[in-house]
């Protein structure tokens, strides 16, 4: 088995991530699988390497090493599982999906879309597929979008029980290539789960949504067999409200500034999203156990992988 932390560097980790983390080492060391580190900086507008170097830090500080490509991996300068060192391999496959005819060009403004949107319906709103046959040119100010056709994905979360999702009820043609000529996340994420091997994705709920869609591009993308999905819980800020980046009061480089230790952190991390009772502790060292002997769930819909 192979997962994989991928942080984008657009921001100081926090403790959201550091629960992401124990869910990723943990499940990992409780199923012998690997964890692969990828910095998702595909945002160019956002991303810094300053932001990225204190990623690097944070994690070998909280003392999570990966099994394949290490921090050292990544300072050491260009590194194959940096998404801004990866764009050749984004522009090859975006090439075969055009060979294909799968993909257009959208020339549709943000507002135009949003204009078109059924106002009734909340969230997230399909793209109605007005220039799938505009045959605009793949140049210039235009968004790539690939085709999605009718039908359903489902996949066994692990964590939340089988899910089904509609990708062209739900987003319709997904955008792999904006308009400024950045590749989307959706695509890179299917597109490095892919070709990393990475067959076990373990993320937060935010992302849930994602899933299907993203089964679909790597479909398309040539992949036979899906990833396997778990999604956790996620840290919040509030009831309704998730934590953000610029949310100093649980940013690890302010616990560390406060006097924080590393346990102290990792124990904060698991208890806020119910991975340990409120007076527990917990060292980085118990983390494997607490997939292996006590799996987070009541939750687990398929326990059998990690009692092994
Ligand atoms: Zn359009």
């Amino acid at each position: 088995m192979i997962t994989r932390f991928a942080p984008a560097p657009t921001g100081l980790l926090h403790l959201g991530h550091v629960v992401n983390a124990i869910c990723v080492w943990g499940l990992a060391r409780a199923m012998d699988g690997r964890v692969l580190l990828r910095i998702e900086d595909h945002d160019r507008q956002r991303s810094r390497p300053e932001y990225e170097r204190a990623l690097l830090d944070d994690l070998d500080w909280l003392g999570v090493a990966p099994d394949l490509y290490p921090t050292s991996a990544f300072r050491a300068g260009r590194c194959e599982s940096r998404q801004s060192d990866r764009l050749a391999v984004y522009e090859s496959n975006a090439r075969g999906l055009i060979a294909r005819g799968l993909v257009y060009a959208c020339g549709c403004s943000r507002r135009e879309i949003a204009q078109l949107a059924d106002p009734s319906t909340d969230g997230e709103h399909p793209y109605p597929g007005t220039c799938r046959d505009r045959g605009l040119p793949l140049d210039g100010d235009v968004a790539w979008r690939v085709r999605i056709d009718d039908g359903r994905e489902s996949f066994d979360d692990l964590w939340c029980g089988p899910q089904t999702q509609e990708p062209a009820g739900q987003c319709g043609d997904v955008v792999i290539r904006d308009r400024h000529g950045q590749w989307t996340y959706q695509f890179v994420a299917a597109v490095d789960d892919y070709l990393q091997g990475v067959d076990f994705v373990i993320r937060g709920r935010d992302l849930q949504g994602s899933t299907g869609r993203q089964i679909r591009l790597a479909r398309l993308l040539g992949r036979e067999r899906p990833a396997r999905f778990a999604h956790h819980p996620l840290v919040m800020q509030s009831a309704t409200q998730k934590l953000s980046k610029s949310d100093g009061a649980t940013g690890i480089r302010d616990l560390r500034a406060r006097g924080w230790t590393r346990d102290a952190v990792i124990a904060e991390a698991a208890r806020r999203v119910g991975l340990i009772a409120p007076a527990a502790t917990l060292s980085i060292d118990g983390v494997p156990a607490l997939f292996r002997d006590q799996p987070p769930r009541t939750t687990f819909s398929n326990p059998t992988p990690v009692h092994r």
